[in-house]
């Protein structure tokens, strides 16, 4: 059953194909560009999770199964109680089904996650022998193992502000540059001091620089923030021939919108809300609650923001510990009767459904209404979205409340990428059109190992297959019942 092959999935957040055309074509990716010149690397479309957000797509990439199974909707974990609508930001322990590294380590195959989607705290994993660099969107960065962190924490903890920045300003646009080529080196350095299999490592930089720059989405020229799709390409010329595989992925495309229409805003206008999720929320920078004023204010001040941040992180580096439990909100329903915490997915206080439905049909710009119950399935559907929104072009759906439209501004797009290339493409199958719970039976055939029994994702139908949920189900209560001990 052991293998020694190793596997790539090299994920690149918000690219498609449209985007790296031209930037191959500007001359910016150029060992990729022969990758696909000379056939070695196949080019498939992927359709990202409705709607295209970040955590719901590279949960559903890694676990192989949609949002109704793993529960992975948006950022946040939103719980219709009895008298309102409790939320906190989405952690590792709420997503309901095991992920590829854990489902390699029920092999004791070996994987390598850097970055991906919703690991903080990287230990809160059932994956002992697994090397976790968690994400971005985490109070602080850590390594599991933490035995790891003096030597490469450094490589990952560069340039972690350019999230918060993106790609407002020049300044900000270089410090996204150097982390990527920062990052790049320490998973260089780490897969070539370390045994594994699966390496899966998430670029989150280009998406960055595609927020606020239609420039570049609309495929006008770029300037400087094109080297971070160099540093991607050094990063695959680096590995290509020291991986027997790879799968290049992303989890949604981008695009430009003429007019972005901000539903929360048509909410509260309507009746349905005195405060809107948006105004609710205070954004959460590691152990300090920073309201959101402030970081609109920061967003004007470019210096005084840049002095902030730096004290911020200082804050960080003396909290010994840090919570992540004590961020729970609520909205009572009294309060509001339809929330949408992030852009297309609406949640309807008890016995609220049709009058919501029927101001939602009063907004321009949505093309239709989908009830979530149908476009999710599984175990957790409970806590599925009531109403997913699909925008109709050229609009685009946002979630600011202080004014009902945005004007010419660049968004997540339903489409993404796919490449496959390597020593044993020919024992797997090839489609054009991709879904996110695709990758992981792709992967896993490609390591030898049996298909998840209940994957949402395409595999032959002489597939071996394994209950890799019912063994990792087991593991979780236990360690829940070990807990309260
Ligand atoms: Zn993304």
């Amino acid at each position: 059953m052991k293998t020694n092959r190793r596997i790539l999935v090299l994920g690149i957040d918000g690219a498609s194909w449209n985007i790296i055309d031209k930037v191959i074509e500007w001359g910016s990716m150029p060992y990729l560009k022969h990758l696909l010149s000379s056939g070695k690397i196949k080019k498939g479309y992927m359709h990202s999770t409705l709607p295209p957000m970040t955590p719901p797509a590279w949960t559903s990439i890694a676990t192989g199964v949609n949002p109704g199974k793993h529960g992975v909707y948006g950022f946040h974990r939103i719980i219709k109680d009895r008298n309102g609508f409790r939320f906190y930001l989405m952690r590792p322990y709420d997503i309901g089904y095991p992920r590829i590294h854990e489902m390699l380590a029920m092999f004791k195959l070996k994987s390598i996650i850097v970055n991906l989607p919703l690991t903080y705290p990287p230990w809160e994993t059932l994956c002992k022998e697994c090397i976790i660099i968690n994400d971005w969107m985490a109070p602080e960065l850590r390594i599991h193992p933490i035995d790891l962190e003096p030597k490469f924490k450094h490589y990952f903890t560069k340039g972690l502000e350019g999230h918060v920045l993106k790609s407002r300003s020049e300044s900000s646009i270089s410090m996204i540059v150097d982390r990527a080529y920062t990052f790049a080196e320490g998973v260089v350095e780490l897969m070539n001091t370390i045994d594994w299999n699966l390496l899966f490592v998430v670029f989150s930089e280009p998406d960055w620089i595609m927020h606020f720059n239609p420039n570049l989405v609309s495929g006008k020229r770029a300037g400087k923030e094109l080297r971070v799709y160099t540093a991607i390409d050094d990063f695959l010329r680096r590995t290509y021939n020291i991986v027997d595989d790879v799968i290049i992925v992303s989890d949604h495309g981008f695009t430009v919108c003429n007019e972005l229409v901000n539903i929360p805003y048509f909410l509260k206008k309507y009746g349905l809300a005195e405060k809107t999720f948006q105004e609710v929320l205070t954004v959460r920078f590691s152990n300090i609650e920073i309201p959101s004023w402030i970081i609109k204010f920061l967003r004007k001040h470019e210096k005084v923001k840049r002095i902030a941040l730096s004290l911020v992180s200082r804050l960080t580096r003396k909290a010994k510990t840090i919570s992540i439990e004590a961020t729970t909100h609520i909205i009572p329903y009294s309060q509001a009767k339809a929330i949408m915490p992030d852009a297309g997915i609406i949640y309807v206080a008890p016995n609220y459904e049709e009058e919501v439905l029927s101001v939602l049909e009063k907004i321009p710009g949505i093309q239709s209404i989908l009830v979530g119950r149908e476009v999710y399935w599984g175990y957790r559907i409970s806590e599925a979205p009531d109403y997913v929104l699909i925008p109709k072009e050229p609009y685009c759906i946002y979630t600011k409340s202080d004014k009902p439209y945005i004007n010419y501004d660049t968004n997540h797009h339903p489409v993404g990428l796919l490449g496959l290339g390597g020593d044993h493409i020919d024992e797997v199958w090839w489609k054009n059109s991709w879904n996110t719970w695709d990758i992981v039976p792709l992967t896993l055939t490609l390591l030898k190992l049996p298909i998840p029994a209940d994957t949402d994702g395409y595999y032959p139908s002489n597939a071996r297959k394994y209950s890799y949920y019912s063994k990792w189900n087991i593991a979780v209560k236990m360690r829940s019942i070990r807990r309260l001990h």
